[in-house]
């Protein structure tokens, strides 16, 4: 699940699909995602949380999704 800040498409917490997001003018990146997550990735490498992920049951859906298909 490592994967580079900036060609990151889902977010990392529930895996929503990404919205939005930019390398601001000002060096660093941000990162919207369909759960309304947010993230700062800032020139200096440190990851903030901009919009704490709300969705530990999106998540939860999302694995039993993953399950039936893996199953089916
Ligand atoms: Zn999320």
């Amino acid at each position: 699940m490592s994967r580079k800040f900036s060609e990151l498409k889902r977010c990392p917490v529930c895996k929503a699909d990404l919205y939005g997001g930019e390398q601001t003018t000002m060096g660093y990146w941000r990162k919207d995602f369909v759960c309304d997550a947010e993230f700062f990735l800032w020139a200096n490498g440190r990851v903030v949380v901009s919009k704490p992920c709300p969705s530990p049951s999106y998540l939860a859906a999302l694995v039993l999704e993953d399950h039936k298909a893996g199953a089916a």
